[in-house]
């Protein structure tokens, strides 16, 4: 047994100290970075907040607007081939999706999502990424997989994920990953931390596992655990080169999710919920570690991704980073025990 006695910490346990700064106004932040992937070799230039492929939130509605301000959405993994297939001349922009898979194929080499993902890639040359996603990618099948999956498709950027600690952020990425999804519990409908107590505060876990991969001249996501935009700059000064947002963008009108009374319901993916939508697993296994929660519909996405990108660049002029890319550089945090003028909650 070992205790890591360091203190590790969350969003709520920082703030980033205002700086003296040549910029002036919002406008002068650079919100788009250039990315060269360290496997692929591919080269992308977009803004590096991007929705996640969670039901709800990874729909080709969702990817319409996003891609408007030059952000990612990766496409939920349900949709059937034909699904992709109807999107042709909706607007989509394939430049601006990432596909998504399971790891079913470890198992069934015949799984649906992997067999999606196949044509998929095959009849959409232009989609840049493919992210597998499990909820634990610590295993050794994982990857192998990720080796598989990099020797079947060389030329795409590989996200790949979950995980919280920066060994196995290396090993991933030498082994065929260029983007590492970093974040095991912290989730707005997890209960991965409850149901199993395993989990590493999002912010020490963004610190370390950037580290690793910068050393390795791969990249991260912060996947999980931003509640609003002051924790995606967080994420981003702590070296994140990317955040991926879930909660924050579901139940609005993009979501493809039914409305019943002015409400959406929102359910973690690993959550019974889910598992209803979708089947359960295939390895017989039915422990959730999701929750459903029904939340008022808060209308177009577009409202919230502009109040986001707002709150993004003016942590930017605050902190003097006149391009995303420099939050790290330019981000002095400081240690708190309180973010937040309480004096009128619910009112
Ligand atoms: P959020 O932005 O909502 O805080 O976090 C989104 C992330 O939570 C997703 O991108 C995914 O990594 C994770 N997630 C989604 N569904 C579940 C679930 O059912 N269980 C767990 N443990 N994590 C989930």
């Amino acid at each position: 047994m070992r205790i890591d006695y360091n203190l590790h910490l969350d969003y709520s346990d920082v703030l980033l100290k205002p700086k003296r700064s040549t910029l002036n106004s919002r406008r002068d932040v650079e919100m788009t970075r250039d990315f060269t992937f360290r496997n692929s070799k591919k080269q992308l230039s977009y803004t590096p907040i991007m929705a996640s492929n969670m039901d709800g939130v990874g729909t080709f509605s969702m990817a319409r607007v996003l891609q408007d301000y030059k952000m990612l959405t990766v496409i939920r993994k349900h949709y059937s081939f034909n699904d992709w297939k109807a999107t042709a001349g909706t607007g989509l922009k394939f430049k601006y999706v990432s596909a998504c898979v399971g790891t079913g194929a470890i198992w069934d080499e015949e799984a649906l999502d992997y067999q999606t993902l196949k044509q998929v890639i095959a009849a959409f040359p232009d989609i840049p990424a493919i992210t597998i996603d499990v909820a634990n990618a610590y295993h050794e099948q994982f990857v192998d997989f990720v080796k598989r999956i990099r020797s079947e498709f060389p030329d795409k950027i590989i996200i790949a994920g979950n995980v919280a600690s920066p060994e196995i952020v290396e090993e991933l990425i030498i082994n065929g990953a260029d983007v590492v999804k970093v974040g095991i519990g912290p989730g707005s409908v997890c209960t991965t931390r409850t149901q199993t107590g395993v989990g590493v505060p999002q912010f020490s876990a963004i610190i370390e596992c950037a580290d690793a991969a910068n050393g390795v001249g791969g990249h991260i996501i912060a996947d999980g655990g931003c509640t609003q935009s002051g924790d995606i700059a967080k994420a981003l000064g702590a070296g994140a080169h990317m955040v991926m947002l879930g909660g924050m963008l579901a139940a609005h009108d993009e979501s493809e999710l039914e409305l019943k009374d002015g409400k959406r319901v929102f359910y973690g993916m690993s959550s019974e919920s889910a598992f209803v939508q979708h089947g359960a697993r295939k390895d017989g296994y039915r422990g959730t570690e999701g929750k459903t929660v029904l939340l008022d519909n808060r209308g177009p996405v577009r409202d919230t991704v502009e109040q986001i990108l707002g709150g993004v660049r003016s942590s930017c002029v605050y902190v003097g980073a006149r391009r995303i890319k420099d939050m790290p550089k330019c981000a002095h945090f400081v240690r708190v025990n309180n973010i937040q003028n309480r004096i009128f909650d619910g009112k």
